[in-house]
């Protein structure tokens, strides 16, 4: 089967939207540092690009989660692959994510952050498929973009580890 990628998300708007969710952060926190977590791998372009919009002083972890499943489907089981190896107590936590798709993912890691005592916890995605919430107590405090349900790639996302280094986010297509 032939995959190709239909842009969705153009990187211009991308950029516009970036800057303006790091503006916001900036002036939430202002006279404050936050800690930044990006879940790897996928956040990893969401990140640096608003990382560079952030004005506050702002510390970099990594994280990486996976679930048990297919490729495009979450099962819902999260493990924790890679942990932090800073402590977190006291401090302003700003989880950073590619997509909520399920939320489970997400409701795990708020889950495990919480017990360590952080001063706030707060997450941001890129984008969020409302359609698809199975955990009903995520919470969340920045959203780039809300999508359709479609499978996206692109801009840190993957597809069987493809895509993404693509600038923009698009929606892979599949033809016989
Ligand atoms: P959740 O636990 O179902 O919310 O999904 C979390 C993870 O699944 C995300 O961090 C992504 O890595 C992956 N994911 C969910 N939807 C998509 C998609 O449309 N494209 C690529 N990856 C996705
Ligand atoms: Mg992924």
């Amino acid at each position: 089967m032939k995959e190709t990628v239909r842009v969705m998300i153009p990187e211009e708007e991308l950029n516009k939207r970036i800057k303006e969710l790091g503006e916001q952060i900036s002036r939430d926190y202002a006279g404050e540092e936050i800690i930044m977590i990006g879940i790897l791998k996928g956040s990893v372009m969401f990140m640096s690009e608003l990382a560079k919009r952030i004005t506050i002083p702002a510390q970099f972890e990594f994280m990486r989660a996976s679930s048990y499943g297919s490729s495009t489907e979450s099962s819902g089981v999260v493990e924790i692959k890679l942990d932090l190896d800073h402590s977190i107590e006291g401090k302003n936590v700003l989880i950073i994510e590619d997509i909520i798709d399920t939320g489970n993912t997400l409701s795990c890691l708020q889950k495990l952050l919480r017990t360590r005592g952080p001063k706030s916890l707060k997450t941001i995605a890129l984008l969020e498929k409302p359609a698809r919430r199975e955990a009903y107590d995520v919470e969340f405090d920045y959203v780039g973009f809300e999508i359709p349900d479609e499978f996206v790639v692109g801009y840190g996302l993957d597809y069987d580890q493809k895509y993404r280094n693509l600038p923009y986010v698009g929606i892979v297509e599949f033809h016989e």
